[in-house]
């Protein structure tokens, strides 16, 4: 299982939509993750989590599955 949340944290993210893309865009990214499947345990329907570094400012997104937390950037 990997844990996403600490592993972006360790490297310096925190959870956050970015300033930068809109929130339709973010809207468009959500509903993409939620139509994904998990290739890990064949879940349907990933959860979309943004992450922002502030200090140099680089933002990734990822689709999480819900129920055994493998993740992929999208
Ligand atoms: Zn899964």
């Amino acid at each position: 299982m990997i844990e996403l949340d600490k592993e972006m944290e360790r490297e310096g993210y925190v959870i956050s939509p970015p300033g930068s893309v809109e929130i339709t865009d973010q809207n468009v990214e959500a509903q993409l993750c939620a139509s994904y499947t998990c290739e890990n345990c064949s879940h349907v329907g990933l959860r979309y989590r943004p992450f922002v570094e502030h200090h140099r400012q680089i933002y990734r997104a990822f689709a999480e599955c819900p129920d055994c937390g493998w993740a992929m950037e999208v």
